[in-house]
């Protein structure tokens, strides 16, 4: 993705207080904060753990560590478990407080509002444990929910090994894996979420349960897209994999290349299982700091570290602007193409068939989006991204071998490609304006998909817009078995009722 400063770095490929009447702070001898929740986990022995509005630069320095500005809200106390049991103290505390909602976070990437925190509420802070560790005996890597992507790759790769993680070194374990994962691995080993063999939960009444492909098998593969819904995973056991550094990086092209680079990525989703090592993603994206145009940006990457491999040869073809494409590891790759963090986002998704015709529309409309939100916004306010990454077929046979996820991507026929929107701006003011273009040019791209039979009924949650639906996206199947996995390891609805943001099984329309 882009970055708002003139690097070729930057050209990548993606991504009123609420505490204000709260009277104490969290000293050691606080024993009521007036907040029920606060005052829950302070009885369960937590009161350590708490951060409140009034612990003033830690309080605020917290809710700044939330990746975008949209999801900078203020809870009534942030609660930060050091390790499982803490976990399953707080999560059984404000189960019993019987009341009051709460958000979960692990590595605080969500784009939206309330995706990972919460304004008067709790905020389970999983921050604090971001710890890897790799058993070379088993070649499973155990991570707690927390580590950023960037640290787990750095540390697997002294041993020469990886999983499919984040290409963005920032973005947090949790939410990638609970959410699905694409990775520049996918085509090799499958999403993230594919690559878990075990996991360990907090379920609604504070027990701690694994879940594998032998032991509470469906909350294995319901966990695998099913963001939050039935429990905290609190470890993530997964199977790792040979790997040495990879040749990849970013390119672009001017955007009367429209019709040749939308050519070349269908082809390479086409021919895309012969070339599993491989990734590639296409970007239409306005970057003033890079230039007063549009242009289509291009990620690539061979993860066996093959230099100029015939799957880009189409590609390469085309006349670039610039290239930055080399040998690097992936956590220094991940590290290059951080995304910064600190701005407003308006994301979208849709999910198309593997067509040249959707491409070409939604650059159409991408450029009329640029133009009127250049109406109402300076130049340098607006950055906007608008990529196409494959979703070829056999991301998802790769899925059911490995025991199935209920991200619905089974259940689509052929293959398809991925669209993300992503619009950021600097102030509240932007954010209704780029949310609203936003919708309207994600309508406008739905609406002609449909019409030319291209439509995909897939949304990929970790990229969804609150107002969309993955779940309900994922298809009847999924939703049933989803719905039965969430009544049986939470039968009084703790996590669909108490937990608002996300999206979640109980507003499914
Ligand atoms: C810059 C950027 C780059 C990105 N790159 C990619 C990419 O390459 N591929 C891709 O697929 N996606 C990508 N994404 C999307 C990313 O996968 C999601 O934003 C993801 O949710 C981030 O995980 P997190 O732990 O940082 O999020 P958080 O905001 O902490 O959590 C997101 C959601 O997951 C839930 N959750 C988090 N941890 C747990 C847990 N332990 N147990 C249960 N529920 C939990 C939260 O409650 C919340 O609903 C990117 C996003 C950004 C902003």
């Amino acid at each position: 993705m882009f970055h708002r400063a003139a690097t070729p770095a930057l050209l990548a490929g993606l991504l009123l207080a609420a505490g204000s009447s709260v009277a104490a702070s969290s000293q050691a001898s606080l024993t009521s904060s007036g907040i029920k929740g606060c005052d829950a986990l302070i009885a369960a022995g937590l009161e350590s753990q708490l951060i409140f509005p009034t612990d003033a630069t830690t309080y605020e320095d917290r809710v700044s560590s939330w990746w975008s500005a949209s999801s900078r809200l203020r809870p009534w106390c942030i609660v930060q478990p050091r390790n499982t049991d803490e976990v399953s103290s707080a999560v059984k505390a404000l189960s019993e407080a019987g009341a009051g909602s709460f958000a979960v976070r692990s590595g605080g990437h969500s784009h939206w509002a309330g995706g990972s925190n919460i304004q008067n509420g709790v905020t389970i802070d999983l921050g604090l444990m971001n710890a890897t560790t790799y058993d070379p005996a088993t070649g499973v890597v155990s991570l707690q929910p927390a580590p950023r992507w960037g640290d787990v790759f750095e540390t697997l790769e002294g041993y020469g090994v990886a999983v499919s993680g984040g290409r963005d070194a920032n973005v947090g374990v949790g939410g990638f894996l609970v959410g699905g994962g694409n990775s520049y691995y996918s085509g090799r080993h499958g999403f993230g979420c594919d690559g878990v063999v075990n996991a360990e939960v907090v379920l609604a009444d504070g027990s701690v349960v694994s879940a594998n492909s032998s032991t509470n098998r469906k909350l294995w593969k319901a966990l695998k897209g099913g963001i939050g819904n039935f429990g905290i995973v609190t470890r993530f056991d997964m199977q790792a994999f040979p790997a040495g550094p990879l040749w990849g990086g970013s390119r672009a092209s001017a955007k009367s290349y429209t019709s040749e680079v939308a050519q070349a990525v269908v082809n390479f989703t086409d021919g895309y299982e012969n070339n599993p090592e491989a990734a590639f993603l296409i970007n239409f994206t306005y970057q003033p700091t890079i230039s007063s145009e549009v242009v289509i940006a291009q990620v690539l990457v061979d993860t066996d570290g093959v230099e100029n491999p015939p799957a880009f040869a189409e590609i390469q073809e085309i006349p670039e602007l610039f290239n930055d494409i080399k040998v690097r590891t992936m956590s220094g790759i991940a590290s290059d193409y951080v995304l910064p963090s600190g701005y407003y986002n308006a994301w979208f998704t849709l999910t198309m068939k593997n067509d040249v015709r959707v491409v070409e529309k939604a650059a159409e409309l991408n450029e009329q989006l640029v133009s009127d939100l250049l109406e109402v916004m300076s130049s340098d306010d607006l950055v906007t991204q608008c990529l196409f990454q494959p979703l070829p077929k056999f991301f998802a046979d790769i899925g059911v071998e490995k025991g199935g996820n209920v991200l619905g991507m089974d259940e689509v026929e052929g293959n398809s490609l991925l669209w993300l929107l992503t619009i950021t701006g600097t102030t509240p003011e932007h954010e209704a304006v780029i949310h609203t273009k936003g919708a309207a040019m994600k309508a406008a791209l739905d609406e002609y998909a449909e019409s030319i039979d291209a439509k995909v009924p897939l949304l990929y949650v970790n990229y969804a817009d609150p107002s969309q639906d993955p779940l309900k996206s994922y298809g009847t199947r999924n939703l049933r078995f989803m719905e039965k996995v969430a009544a049986k390891y939470d039968p009084d609805g703790l996590f669909q009722r108490r937990v608002p943001g996300s999206f979640r099984l109980s507003r499914v329309e």
